[in-house]
């Protein structure tokens, strides 16, 4: 089987095409970057909907592929940006309509889950989620996939992205903070937020910048706060962990780009006996692919549904959402 899937959740736009056993034919995305200041959802969705036919054009192109041996069409069905998610939805409405194929929903976090488990093996790990707008640590139970840890404020790319504006920088702040901590090697104490399972980071923002305002340079803000912040993901995982008797974990979303952050969880899984595996960055950040992946595994469970039916449902939730290829 050859699924074709749409991702369109928040800034990125991608396209991709997957067959059996997740072998990945093609992607081909774009992201859409704010001019200034954060993201606005209905400029994020024009981006969309001017590069989405043309991604698809060059999936296929990729895939040395015709459209009529495309079998399914997948769309992330949310959670999302309300106005992004309905270019994505609309595109992929279309497809199917034009190509007499089904239309298969996906929800976000779940692809990013099932990319990382095809491409490590790994029969039942546990997600580490950390991209812009999501924070969690998310686990298959009792026919479901649950999010066991969350952010309690904003997620932490987002968090990385807007404290990286306030110190003069652009978006994406991440990767940019992450050369700068490599750079820095002073930590400076900065509010530990943990609470049971879950994290929050206002805390860190408002202390890093009362900490510039009184003059500590770039790299040791940068190298404070990655190893603060990370510091937090790798306990609630560990704590993920130890609740429910696991040992296995994987990496998903932006932030899991970070080779400080993938040290960290590696270091902490390892240590007690397990096995940490993290997709090559361009499998982390939202991508067509892991869509296209999880709407196979759906479609061959007999997941499928009809156009009338397929609104977006930006606040969908994670175990809320049926996973009958898991079912046991
Ligand atoms: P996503 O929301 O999954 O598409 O990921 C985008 C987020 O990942 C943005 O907030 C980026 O700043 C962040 N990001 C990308 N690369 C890195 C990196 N190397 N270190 C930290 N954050 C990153
Ligand atoms: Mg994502």
């Amino acid at each position: 089987m050859v699924v074709l899937g749409i991702e369109s959740t928040a800034h990125t736009a991608s396209v991709g095409i997957v067959g059996e056993d997740a072998e990945i034919l093609s992607v081909a995305g774009h992201m859409y970057r704010p001019p200034r200041g954060g993201i606005h959802p209905r400029e994020a969705a024009n981006h969309h909907v001017e590069v989405l036919p043309d991604l698809v054009r060059q999936a296929l192109e990729r895939a040395h592929l015709r459209s009529g041996e495309i079998e399914a069409v997948a769309f992330s069905q949310g959670p999302g940006l309300g106005p992004c998610l309905r270019a994505g939805a609309t595109v992929a409405r279309m497809l199917a309509l034009a190509w007499n194929r089904p239309l298969v929903p996906v929800n976000h976090c779940v692809a990013h889950v099932e990319i990382a488990r095809a491409l490590s093996g790994l029969e039942d790990p546990m997600l580490l989620y950390a991209s812009g707008g999501n924070t969690q640590v998310i686990a298959y139970a009792r026919g479901r996939y649950r999010v066991l840890g969350e952010t309690l404020d904003i997620g932490i790319g987002n968090f990385l992205d807007k404290l990286w504006i306030e110190l003069g920088g652009s978006f994406p702040g991440g990767p940019e903070i992450e050369k700068e901590a490599n750079r820095g090697s002073e930590l400076h104490p900065l509010p530990y937020s943990v609470h049971g399972m879950d994290v929050a980071f206002s805390g860190i923002l408002t202390a890093t910048l009362a900490l510039r305002a009184k003059g500590i340079e770039r790299p040791d803000l940068a190298y404070s706060v990655e190893v603060t912040a990370y510091a937090m993901l790798t306990e609630i995982t560990e704590r993920a962990l130890a609740h429910r008797h696991r040992d296995e974990v994987v990496l998903g979303g932006g932030v899991a780009c970070n080779e400080r952050l993938r040290t960290m969880v590696r270091t902490m899984t390892e240590g007690r006996g397990g096995t940490m595996f993290a997709p090559p960055c361009s499998l982390c950040v939202d991508n067509g692919a892991m869509i296209a992946w999880t709407g196979l595994l759906a479609h061959r469970a007999g997941v499928s549904i009809p156009v009338e039916a397929s609104a977006v449902q930006p606040r969908q939730r994670t175990d809320l959402v049926e996973t009958p290829w898991r079912a046991r």
